[in-house]
Protein backbone atom coordinates (compact mmCIF):
# COMPACT_ATOMS: atom_id res chain seq x y z
CA UNK A 1 0.00 0.00 0.00
CA UNK A 2 1.56 3.52 -0.70
CA UNK A 3 2.28 5.81 2.21
CA UNK A 4 -0.02 8.63 3.24
CA UNK A 5 1.34 11.68 3.41
CA UNK A 6 -1.03 14.70 4.82
CA UNK A 7 0.16 18.25 3.75
CA UNK A 8 -1.18 20.89 6.23
CA UNK A 9 -2.08 24.14 4.10
CA UNK A 10 -2.46 25.09 0.65
CA UNK A 11 0.03 27.85 -0.02
CA UNK A 12 3.08 27.46 -2.13
CA UNK A 13 5.15 25.86 0.48
CA UNK A 14 2.30 23.51 0.40
CA UNK A 15 1.51 23.15 -2.76
CA UNK A 16 4.95 22.55 -3.52
CA UNK A 17 5.05 20.15 -0.79
CA UNK A 18 2.17 17.95 -1.97
CA UNK A 19 2.82 17.97 -5.81
CA UNK A 20 6.99 16.56 -4.84
CA UNK A 21 5.61 14.32 -3.35
CA UNK A 22 2.73 12.95 -5.17
CA UNK A 23 5.01 12.75 -7.91
CA UNK A 24 6.87 10.69 -6.05
CA UNK A 25 5.07 8.22 -5.44
CA UNK A 26 2.53 8.91 -2.03
CA UNK A 27 -0.62 9.03 -1.73
CA UNK A 28 -1.16 12.42 -0.92
CA UNK A 29 -3.91 14.58 0.73
CA UNK A 30 -3.90 18.42 1.15
CA UNK A 31 -6.10 20.21 3.57
CA UNK A 32 -6.83 23.97 3.26
CA UNK A 33 -8.64 25.72 5.12
CA UNK A 34 -10.04 28.34 2.69
CA UNK A 35 -12.35 27.63 -0.14
CA UNK A 36 -8.83 28.58 -2.66
CA UNK A 37 -5.23 27.62 -2.46
CA UNK A 38 -2.77 30.15 -2.72
CA UNK A 39 -2.85 31.37 1.21
CA UNK A 40 -0.67 34.43 1.21
CA UNK A 41 0.17 34.26 -2.36
CA UNK A 42 -3.11 36.00 -3.70
CA UNK A 43 -5.32 38.24 -4.58
CA UNK A 44 -8.92 39.29 -4.75
CA UNK A 45 -11.56 40.72 -6.62
CA UNK A 46 -13.59 43.57 -5.61
CA UNK A 47 -16.35 45.21 -8.15
CA UNK A 48 -14.60 44.77 -11.44
CA UNK A 49 -10.77 45.36 -9.74
CA UNK A 50 -8.70 42.40 -9.09
CA UNK A 51 -5.91 43.49 -6.91
CA UNK A 52 -2.75 41.79 -6.77
CA UNK A 53 -2.21 40.49 -2.71
CA UNK A 54 1.32 39.15 -3.14
CA UNK A 55 3.53 38.95 -6.29
CA UNK A 56 5.04 41.84 -6.93
CA UNK A 57 8.08 40.42 -8.92
CA UNK A 58 8.93 36.54 -8.90
CA UNK A 59 12.01 35.29 -8.46
CA UNK A 60 12.89 32.72 -10.59
CA UNK A 61 10.20 34.12 -13.25
CA UNK A 62 13.21 33.87 -15.87
CA UNK A 63 13.92 30.40 -17.51
CA UNK A 64 17.42 30.65 -16.62
CA UNK A 65 17.48 30.73 -13.00
CA UNK A 66 17.25 27.18 -11.38
CA UNK A 67 13.89 28.67 -9.14
CA UNK A 68 12.88 28.67 -12.36
CA UNK A 69 13.11 24.89 -12.77
CA UNK A 70 10.89 24.33 -9.61
CA UNK A 71 8.00 26.86 -10.41
CA UNK A 72 7.85 24.73 -13.84
CA UNK A 73 7.92 21.36 -11.98
CA UNK A 74 5.41 22.27 -10.27
CA UNK A 75 3.26 23.92 -12.85
CA UNK A 76 3.03 27.47 -11.76
CA UNK A 77 4.90 28.77 -14.94
CA UNK A 78 5.69 26.77 -18.31
CA UNK A 79 6.29 28.45 -21.54
CA UNK A 80 3.23 30.06 -22.43
CA UNK A 81 2.93 31.81 -19.35
CA UNK A 82 3.75 35.36 -20.19
CA UNK A 83 6.30 37.45 -18.02
CA UNK A 84 5.87 40.92 -17.84
CA UNK A 85 9.59 42.59 -17.52
CA UNK A 86 8.85 46.40 -16.97
CA UNK A 87 12.05 48.75 -17.43
CA UNK A 88 11.56 50.45 -14.33
CA UNK A 89 11.02 49.09 -10.98
CA UNK A 90 11.16 51.70 -8.82
CA UNK A 91 10.06 55.73 -9.12
CA UNK A 92 9.98 58.62 -6.81
CA UNK A 93 9.55 62.40 -6.58
CA UNK A 94 12.37 64.10 -5.67
CA UNK A 95 12.48 68.01 -5.77
CA UNK A 96 10.09 67.91 -8.98
CA UNK A 97 12.25 65.44 -10.79
CA UNK A 98 11.17 61.66 -11.41
CA UNK A 99 13.68 59.41 -10.27
CA UNK A 100 14.30 55.45 -11.61
CA UNK A 101 15.66 52.67 -10.54
CA UNK A 102 15.73 50.70 -13.66
CA UNK A 103 15.68 46.81 -14.23
CA UNK A 104 19.31 47.16 -16.08
CA UNK A 105 21.94 48.56 -13.64
CA UNK A 106 23.77 49.98 -16.40
CA UNK A 107 20.53 52.14 -17.34
CA UNK A 108 20.52 53.29 -13.29
CA UNK A 109 24.30 54.41 -12.91
CA UNK A 110 23.51 56.18 -15.92
CA UNK A 111 20.64 58.14 -14.61
CA UNK A 112 22.13 58.49 -11.36
CA UNK A 113 25.46 60.09 -12.56
CA UNK A 114 23.74 62.61 -14.14
CA UNK A 115 21.83 63.36 -11.01
CA UNK A 116 25.00 63.16 -8.87
CA UNK A 117 28.60 63.53 -10.25
CA UNK A 118 29.90 63.72 -6.96
CA UNK A 119 29.00 60.25 -6.03
CA UNK A 120 30.19 58.47 -9.29
CA UNK A 121 32.68 56.61 -7.03
CA UNK A 122 29.80 54.80 -4.96
CA UNK A 123 27.48 54.70 -7.97
CA UNK A 124 30.20 52.54 -9.93
CA UNK A 125 30.99 50.64 -6.94
CA UNK A 126 27.41 49.85 -6.70
CA UNK A 127 27.59 48.51 -10.20
CA UNK A 128 29.63 46.13 -9.40
CA UNK A 129 28.52 45.09 -6.53
CA UNK A 130 25.16 44.27 -8.07
CA UNK A 131 27.05 42.20 -11.35
CA UNK A 132 28.69 39.93 -9.21
CA UNK A 133 25.67 39.77 -7.01
CA UNK A 134 24.12 39.01 -10.53
CA UNK A 135 26.00 35.67 -10.34
CA UNK A 136 24.63 34.81 -7.20
CA UNK A 137 21.70 32.90 -7.79
CA UNK A 138 19.52 30.34 -5.52
CA UNK A 139 20.67 26.83 -5.51
CA UNK A 140 18.43 24.26 -6.13
CA UNK A 141 19.93 20.85 -4.68
CA UNK A 142 19.15 17.87 -3.15
CA UNK A 143 19.03 17.34 0.81
CA UNK A 144 21.86 14.79 2.49
CA UNK A 145 20.97 10.96 1.82
CA UNK A 146 17.86 11.08 -0.54
CA UNK A 147 17.98 8.90 -3.59
CA UNK A 148 16.85 11.23 -6.43
CA UNK A 149 15.39 10.31 -10.03
CA UNK A 150 17.41 13.85 -11.35
CA UNK A 151 19.87 14.08 -8.89
CA UNK A 152 21.25 17.75 -7.92
CA UNK A 153 24.10 17.52 -5.80
CA UNK A 154 25.92 21.67 -4.68
CA UNK A 155 26.73 22.41 -8.91
CA UNK A 156 30.48 22.51 -9.45
CA UNK A 157 32.15 25.65 -9.10
CA UNK A 158 28.95 27.22 -7.23
CA UNK A 159 31.15 28.15 -4.67
CA UNK A 160 34.13 29.22 -6.56
CA UNK A 161 31.60 31.61 -8.69
CA UNK A 162 29.73 32.52 -5.71
CA UNK A 163 33.02 33.70 -3.73
CA UNK A 164 33.47 37.85 -5.04
CA UNK A 165 29.91 38.18 -3.05
CA UNK A 166 30.20 36.13 -0.34
CA UNK A 167 33.63 38.67 0.26
CA UNK A 168 31.27 41.52 -0.56
CA UNK A 169 28.82 39.86 1.54
CA UNK A 170 31.45 39.70 4.87
CA UNK A 171 32.15 43.39 4.25
CA UNK A 172 28.24 45.01 3.85
CA UNK A 173 26.54 42.67 5.78
CA UNK A 174 26.58 43.73 8.57
CA UNK A 175 25.56 47.13 7.52
CA UNK A 176 21.30 47.82 7.19
CA UNK A 177 20.12 49.39 4.11
CA UNK A 178 20.11 52.91 5.91
CA UNK A 179 23.69 52.55 6.37
CA UNK A 180 24.11 51.90 2.78
CA UNK A 181 22.18 54.37 1.20
CA UNK A 182 23.61 57.03 3.49
CA UNK A 183 26.94 56.48 1.78
CA UNK A 184 25.96 58.70 -1.21
CA UNK A 185 25.21 62.16 -0.69
CA UNK A 186 22.60 62.78 -3.13
CA UNK A 187 19.56 62.85 -0.91
CA UNK A 188 17.51 61.69 -4.31
CA UNK A 189 19.78 58.87 -4.53
CA UNK A 190 19.48 57.70 -0.80
CA UNK A 191 15.87 57.54 -0.84
CA UNK A 192 15.24 55.85 -4.26
CA UNK A 193 17.48 53.39 -3.17
CA UNK A 194 16.12 52.73 0.00
CA UNK A 195 13.58 50.34 -2.33
CA UNK A 196 13.61 47.90 1.04
CA UNK A 197 13.31 48.94 4.16
CA UNK A 198 15.73 50.57 6.25
CA UNK A 199 16.55 48.17 9.20
CA UNK A 200 17.13 44.89 6.93
CA UNK A 201 20.24 43.99 5.91
CA UNK A 202 22.41 46.10 3.10
CA UNK A 203 22.59 42.91 1.41
CA UNK A 204 18.78 43.29 0.45
CA UNK A 205 19.13 46.35 -1.71
CA UNK A 206 21.75 44.67 -3.49
CA UNK A 207 20.15 40.72 -3.95
CA UNK A 208 17.21 42.71 -5.25
CA UNK A 209 19.05 44.69 -7.88
CA UNK A 210 20.91 41.77 -9.10
CA UNK A 211 17.67 39.93 -9.34
CA UNK A 212 16.36 42.70 -11.49
CA UNK A 213 19.96 42.90 -13.54
CA UNK A 214 19.42 39.12 -14.19
CA UNK A 215 16.41 39.21 -16.04
CA UNK A 216 14.24 37.81 -13.68
CA UNK A 217 11.97 39.13 -10.71
CA UNK A 218 9.06 39.66 -13.75
CA UNK A 219 5.30 39.34 -13.15
CA UNK A 220 3.50 36.25 -14.35
CA UNK A 221 0.26 37.19 -16.04
CA UNK A 222 -2.64 36.37 -14.37
CA UNK A 223 -0.68 36.86 -10.80
CA UNK A 224 -0.96 35.20 -7.75
CA UNK A 225 -4.32 33.76 -8.70
CA UNK A 226 -3.86 32.25 -11.38
CA UNK A 227 -0.20 31.06 -10.32
CA UNK A 228 -1.46 29.09 -7.36
CA UNK A 229 -4.71 27.85 -9.33
CA UNK A 230 -2.07 26.42 -12.18
CA UNK A 231 -0.18 24.32 -9.12
CA UNK A 232 -3.37 23.08 -7.58
CA UNK A 233 -4.32 21.64 -11.13
CA UNK A 234 -0.91 20.17 -11.23
CA UNK A 235 -1.54 18.66 -7.71
CA UNK A 236 -4.59 16.95 -8.94
CA UNK A 237 -3.49 15.31 -12.04
CA UNK A 238 -1.08 13.85 -10.25
CA UNK A 239 -3.74 12.11 -8.45
CA UNK A 240 -3.66 14.46 -5.26
CA UNK A 241 -6.44 14.73 -3.17
CA UNK A 242 -7.09 18.65 -2.41
CA UNK A 243 -9.55 19.01 0.63
CA UNK A 244 -10.63 23.03 0.57
CA UNK A 245 -12.60 24.39 3.42
CA UNK A 246 -11.05 22.02 5.58
CA UNK A 247 -9.04 23.28 8.69
CA UNK A 248 -6.56 20.93 10.73
CA UNK A 249 -7.08 21.54 14.03
CA UNK A 250 -4.29 19.15 15.46
CA UNK A 251 -1.33 16.73 14.64
CA UNK A 252 -1.96 13.34 15.76
CA UNK A 253 1.36 11.96 17.17
CA UNK A 254 0.86 8.36 19.21
CA UNK A 255 4.22 6.49 20.80
CA UNK A 256 6.64 9.64 18.87
CA UNK A 257 5.24 8.91 15.28
CA UNK A 258 2.82 10.71 13.88
CA UNK A 259 -0.71 8.86 12.90
CA UNK A 260 -2.96 11.57 11.37
CA UNK A 261 -4.42 14.84 11.57
CA UNK A 262 -7.63 16.06 13.52
CA UNK A 263 -9.94 17.45 11.57
CA UNK A 264 -13.47 19.17 12.81
CA UNK A 265 -15.60 15.30 12.90
CA UNK A 266 -13.05 13.19 11.88
CA UNK A 267 -9.10 11.86 11.68
CA UNK A 268 -7.37 11.50 8.87
CA UNK A 269 -4.43 8.87 9.15
CA UNK A 270 -1.19 9.81 7.66
CA UNK A 271 2.42 7.77 7.91
CA UNK A 272 3.69 11.49 7.79
CA UNK A 273 2.57 15.08 8.19
CA UNK A 274 4.27 18.24 6.46
CA UNK A 275 3.00 21.27 8.24
CA UNK A 276 3.30 24.33 5.76
CA UNK A 277 1.02 26.68 8.23
CA UNK A 278 3.29 29.44 9.53
CA UNK A 279 5.53 27.81 12.07
CA UNK A 280 4.86 29.93 15.20
CA UNK A 281 1.69 29.58 14.81
CA UNK A 282 1.50 26.29 14.19
CA UNK A 283 3.47 25.37 16.94
CA UNK A 284 0.83 27.28 19.54
CA UNK A 285 -2.13 25.55 17.36
CA UNK A 286 -1.72 22.14 16.38
CA UNK A 287 -0.05 20.15 19.11
CA UNK A 288 -1.28 18.99 22.31
CA UNK A 289 2.36 18.46 23.79
CA UNK A 290 4.98 21.16 22.98
CA UNK A 291 7.81 19.64 20.69
CA UNK A 292 11.30 20.61 22.19
CA UNK A 293 13.48 20.82 19.19
CA UNK A 294 16.41 23.36 19.80
CA UNK A 295 15.70 24.73 16.23
CA UNK A 296 12.14 25.41 16.56
CA UNK A 297 13.07 27.43 20.11
CA UNK A 298 15.33 29.66 18.69
CA UNK A 299 13.07 30.17 15.76
CA UNK A 300 10.14 31.25 17.67
CA UNK A 301 12.60 33.44 19.88
CA UNK A 302 14.85 34.78 17.49
CA UNK A 303 12.48 35.90 14.42
CA UNK A 304 11.73 39.00 13.64
CA UNK A 305 8.56 39.29 12.10
CA UNK A 306 7.74 41.60 8.46
CA UNK A 307 3.92 42.30 7.92
CA UNK A 308 1.96 44.84 6.32
CA UNK A 309 -1.13 46.97 6.21
CA UNK A 310 -2.10 46.62 2.71
CA UNK A 311 -4.00 49.14 1.02
CA UNK A 312 -6.63 48.13 -2.50
CA UNK A 313 -7.88 51.21 -4.23
CA UNK A 314 -9.88 50.96 -7.20
CA UNK A 315 -9.72 54.40 -9.37
CA UNK A 316 -12.20 55.34 -12.00
CA UNK A 317 -9.89 57.60 -13.39
CA UNK A 318 -7.38 58.20 -15.98
CA UNK A 319 -3.82 57.74 -13.87
CA UNK A 320 -0.01 57.37 -15.34
CA UNK A 321 1.05 53.59 -15.52
CA UNK A 322 3.50 54.36 -12.76
CA UNK A 323 2.53 56.71 -9.96
CA UNK A 324 5.63 57.17 -8.35
CA UNK A 325 6.13 57.80 -4.70
CA UNK A 326 5.88 61.33 -3.24
CA UNK A 327 6.36 63.37 -0.46
CA UNK A 328 3.08 63.72 1.15
CA UNK A 329 2.26 67.68 2.48
CA UNK A 330 0.31 65.87 4.84
CA UNK A 331 1.82 63.05 6.97
CA UNK A 332 -0.88 59.73 7.00
CA UNK A 333 -0.74 58.77 10.90
CA UNK A 334 -1.95 55.42 12.14
CA UNK A 335 -0.77 53.36 14.73
CA UNK A 336 1.89 55.67 16.34
CA UNK A 337 3.20 55.68 13.02
CA UNK A 338 3.93 58.65 10.77
CA UNK A 339 4.27 58.00 7.30
CA UNK A 340 5.42 61.19 4.96
CA UNK A 341 5.84 59.19 1.54
CA UNK A 342 3.46 57.02 -0.18
CA UNK A 343 3.66 55.09 -3.66
CA UNK A 344 1.58 52.99 -5.33
CA UNK A 345 1.58 49.82 -7.82
CA UNK A 346 -0.81 50.60 -10.66
CA UNK A 347 -1.91 47.61 -12.69
CA UNK A 348 -3.54 49.42 -15.42
CA UNK A 349 -1.25 48.04 -17.95
CA UNK A 350 -2.68 44.61 -17.21
CA UNK A 351 -5.26 43.53 -19.12
CA UNK A 352 -8.47 41.95 -16.84
CA UNK A 353 -6.96 44.20 -13.98
CA UNK A 354 -9.67 47.13 -13.82
CA UNK A 355 -13.00 48.39 -15.61
CA UNK A 356 -11.93 50.53 -18.76
CA UNK A 357 -10.47 54.12 -17.83
CA UNK A 358 -10.14 52.47 -14.32
CA UNK A 359 -7.01 51.66 -12.41
CA UNK A 360 -6.60 48.87 -9.81
CA UNK A 361 -3.99 50.26 -7.06
CA UNK A 362 -2.02 48.83 -4.38
CA UNK A 363 0.46 50.22 -1.78
CA UNK A 364 1.86 48.02 1.54
CA UNK A 365 2.00 50.44 4.76
CA UNK A 366 5.00 48.17 5.86
CA UNK A 367 5.53 47.61 9.85
CA UNK A 368 4.30 44.89 12.51
CA UNK A 369 1.16 47.18 13.92
CA UNK A 370 -0.75 43.77 14.64
CA UNK A 371 -0.63 44.79 18.77
CA UNK A 372 -2.26 48.20 17.00
CA UNK A 373 -4.99 46.41 15.06
CA UNK A 374 -5.60 43.84 17.82
CA UNK A 375 -6.81 46.66 20.77
CA UNK A 376 -8.07 48.45 18.55
CA UNK A 377 -10.55 45.35 17.61
CA UNK A 378 -10.83 44.32 21.42
CA UNK A 379 -11.82 48.06 21.96
CA UNK A 380 -14.55 47.91 19.13
CA UNK A 381 -12.48 50.48 17.51
CA UNK A 382 -11.20 48.81 14.08
CA UNK A 383 -13.29 49.81 11.51
CA UNK A 384 -13.59 53.19 12.29
CA UNK A 385 -9.71 52.94 12.56
CA UNK A 386 -9.87 51.59 9.26
CA UNK A 387 -12.12 54.30 7.64
CA UNK A 388 -9.69 57.15 9.47
CA UNK A 389 -7.11 55.54 7.64
CA UNK A 390 -8.92 55.06 4.32
CA UNK A 391 -9.73 58.65 4.58
CA UNK A 392 -6.46 60.25 4.82
CA UNK A 393 -5.13 57.96 1.90
CA UNK A 394 -7.81 59.33 -0.09
CA UNK A 395 -7.16 62.58 0.28
CA UNK A 396 -3.54 62.23 0.21
CA UNK A 397 -3.99 60.65 -3.09
CA UNK A 398 -6.86 63.05 -4.42
CA UNK A 399 -4.59 66.08 -3.63
CA UNK A 400 -1.93 64.65 -5.53
CA UNK A 401 -4.41 63.63 -8.52
CA UNK A 402 -7.46 65.47 -8.25
CA UNK A 403 -8.85 63.58 -11.12
CA UNK A 404 -9.83 60.59 -8.31
CA UNK A 405 -12.13 63.17 -6.55
CA UNK A 406 -15.56 61.22 -6.02
CA UNK A 407 -14.34 58.61 -8.16
CA UNK A 408 -12.83 56.27 -5.67
CA UNK A 409 -14.84 52.96 -6.05
CA UNK A 410 -12.85 50.60 -3.97
CA UNK A 411 -10.80 51.54 -0.95
CA UNK A 412 -9.87 47.92 1.14
CA UNK A 413 -7.83 47.39 3.85
CA UNK A 414 -6.38 44.17 4.73
CA UNK A 415 -4.81 44.90 8.42
CA UNK A 416 -2.29 41.96 9.94
CA UNK A 417 -5.55 40.92 12.01
CA UNK A 418 -6.94 39.95 8.26
CA UNK A 419 -3.37 37.84 7.20
CA UNK A 420 -3.16 36.12 10.76
CA UNK A 421 -7.25 35.36 10.06
CA UNK A 422 -6.73 33.92 6.76
CA UNK A 423 -3.62 32.28 6.86
CA UNK A 424 -3.25 31.04 10.13
CA UNK A 425 -0.14 33.14 10.42
CA UNK A 426 1.38 34.48 13.81
CA UNK A 427 1.05 38.54 14.25
CA UNK A 428 0.27 37.79 10.29
CA UNK A 429 3.14 37.93 9.58
CA UNK A 430 4.66 37.04 5.78
CA UNK A 431 7.87 36.72 5.72
CA UNK A 432 11.24 37.27 8.30
CA UNK A 433 13.12 40.26 8.42
CA UNK A 434 16.99 39.70 7.97
CA UNK A 435 18.86 42.17 10.09
CA UNK A 436 22.43 43.25 9.48
CA UNK A 437 24.66 40.59 10.69
CA UNK A 438 22.14 37.43 9.56
CA UNK A 439 23.60 34.21 8.58
CA UNK A 440 22.36 33.81 4.79
CA UNK A 441 19.60 31.90 3.44
CA UNK A 442 20.65 29.69 6.34
CA UNK A 443 17.69 26.89 6.63
CA UNK A 444 16.18 25.74 9.29
CA UNK A 445 15.79 21.90 9.93
CA UNK A 446 12.62 21.66 9.02
CA UNK A 447 11.92 18.28 10.89
CA UNK A 448 10.87 17.14 14.48
CA UNK A 449 13.86 14.89 16.19
CA UNK A 450 11.35 13.32 18.32
CA UNK A 451 8.44 12.93 16.27
CA UNK A 452 8.92 10.53 13.26
CA UNK A 453 7.43 11.80 10.63
CA UNK A 454 7.06 14.87 11.25
CA UNK A 455 8.13 18.01 9.05
CA UNK A 456 7.97 21.20 8.61
CA UNK A 457 7.97 23.54 5.38
CA UNK A 458 7.12 27.64 4.66
CA UNK A 459 8.34 30.90 4.18
CA UNK A 460 9.62 30.50 8.29
CA UNK A 461 11.68 27.72 7.49
CA UNK A 462 14.55 29.20 4.79
CA UNK A 463 14.67 32.81 6.22
CA UNK A 464 13.98 35.64 5.06
CA UNK A 465 10.95 33.46 3.00
CA UNK A 466 8.94 34.74 0.18
CA UNK A 467 7.75 32.53 -2.88
CA UNK A 468 11.10 30.97 -3.87
CA UNK A 469 11.59 29.95 -0.21
CA UNK A 470 8.03 28.62 0.59
CA UNK A 471 8.36 26.60 -2.83
CA UNK A 472 11.94 25.21 -2.07
CA UNK A 473 10.73 24.52 1.59
CA UNK A 474 8.12 22.20 -0.05
CA UNK A 475 10.45 20.28 -2.18
CA UNK A 476 12.92 20.00 0.37
CA UNK A 477 9.97 18.79 3.13
CA UNK A 478 9.16 16.28 0.80
CA UNK A 479 12.60 14.84 -0.24
CA UNK A 480 12.68 14.15 3.77
CA UNK A 481 9.59 12.24 3.12
CA UNK A 482 11.38 10.15 0.57
CA UNK A 483 14.55 9.65 2.45
CA UNK A 484 12.48 8.61 5.55
CA UNK A 485 10.31 5.83 3.38
CA UNK A 486 13.34 5.18 1.21
CA UNK A 487 11.57 6.52 -1.92
CA UNK A 488 13.25 7.69 -4.92
CA UNK A 489 12.58 11.97 -5.32
CA UNK A 490 11.15 12.83 -8.53
C1 LIG B 1 1.37 42.04 0.78
C2 LIG B 1 2.36 40.95 0.49
C3 LIG B 1 3.35 41.15 -0.45
C4 LIG B 1 4.28 40.16 -0.73
N1 LIG B 1 5.21 40.37 -1.70
C5 LIG B 1 6.07 39.38 -2.00
C6 LIG B 1 6.97 39.51 -3.10
O1 LIG B 1 6.93 40.49 -3.84
N2 LIG B 1 7.87 38.52 -3.32
C7 LIG B 1 7.92 37.39 -2.54
O2 LIG B 1 8.74 36.51 -2.80
N3 LIG B 1 7.06 37.22 -1.52
C8 LIG B 1 6.14 38.18 -1.23
N4 LIG B 1 5.24 38.00 -0.22
C9 LIG B 1 5.41 36.86 0.70
C10 LIG B 1 4.85 35.56 0.16
O3 LIG B 1 3.55 35.78 -0.33
C11 LIG B 1 4.84 34.53 1.29
O4 LIG B 1 6.10 34.48 1.94
C12 LIG B 1 4.52 33.14 0.75
O5 LIG B 1 3.39 33.17 -0.07
C13 LIG B 1 4.30 32.21 1.95
O6 LIG B 1 3.90 30.95 1.50
P1 LIG B 1 3.69 29.77 2.53
O7 LIG B 1 3.14 28.62 1.80
O8 LIG B 1 4.92 29.57 3.32
O9 LIG B 1 2.62 30.30 3.61
P2 LIG B 1 1.12 30.75 3.46
O10 LIG B 1 0.90 31.45 2.20
O11 LIG B 1 0.78 31.45 4.73
O12 LIG B 1 0.32 29.38 3.38
C14 LIG B 1 -0.17 28.72 4.48
C15 LIG B 1 -1.50 28.07 4.07
O13 LIG B 1 -1.93 27.22 5.11
C16 LIG B 1 -3.33 27.39 5.33
N5 LIG B 1 -3.54 26.99 6.71
C17 LIG B 1 -3.04 27.57 7.82
N6 LIG B 1 -3.40 26.86 8.91
C18 LIG B 1 -4.12 25.81 8.47
C19 LIG B 1 -4.74 24.71 9.13
N7 LIG B 1 -4.66 24.54 10.45
N8 LIG B 1 -5.43 23.81 8.38
C20 LIG B 1 -5.50 23.95 7.02
N9 LIG B 1 -4.92 24.98 6.35
C21 LIG B 1 -4.23 25.89 7.08
C22 LIG B 1 -3.55 28.86 5.06
O14 LIG B 1 -4.90 29.13 4.78
C23 LIG B 1 -2.62 29.08 3.86
O15 LIG B 1 -3.28 28.79 2.65
C24 LIG B 1 4.25 38.95 0.01
C25 LIG B 1 3.23 38.73 0.93
C26 LIG B 1 2.28 39.71 1.17
C27 LIG B 1 1.16 39.44 2.14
Amino acid sequence: MRKQVIVIGGGIAGLSAAIYAGRSGFDVTLCEQHSIVGGMCTSWRRKGYLFEGAIHWLTGSSPKTQVYQMWKETGALDDTVKIYLHDIFRSIEWEGKILNLYRSIDTTAEHLLVLSPADEKEIRRLVKRVKTFTRLEMPVMDIQGVKARNPKPMPLGYILKALPAIIILARLGKLSCTDYCNRFQHPGIRKLLACIPGDFSASSILFTLATLNMGDGGYPEGGSLAMTARMAETFKNLGGKLLLNTEVKKVVIENGAVTGVQLENEILPANAVIVTQETIAALDRLFDTPLHDAWLRELRETTKLIACTYISMGVRAELPETIPEWQLDEPIRYADTKITEIGFGTYARYAGYAPGGCAALTTALMGDTWHFWKKAKEEGRYDEEKRALAEQISRAFCRKYPQAEGNIEVMDIATPLTYERYAGAYHGSWMTLMEPGHKMAQAYPGFAQDVHGLYFAGHRIIPPGGHPAALASGRRAAQMVCRQFDAVFV
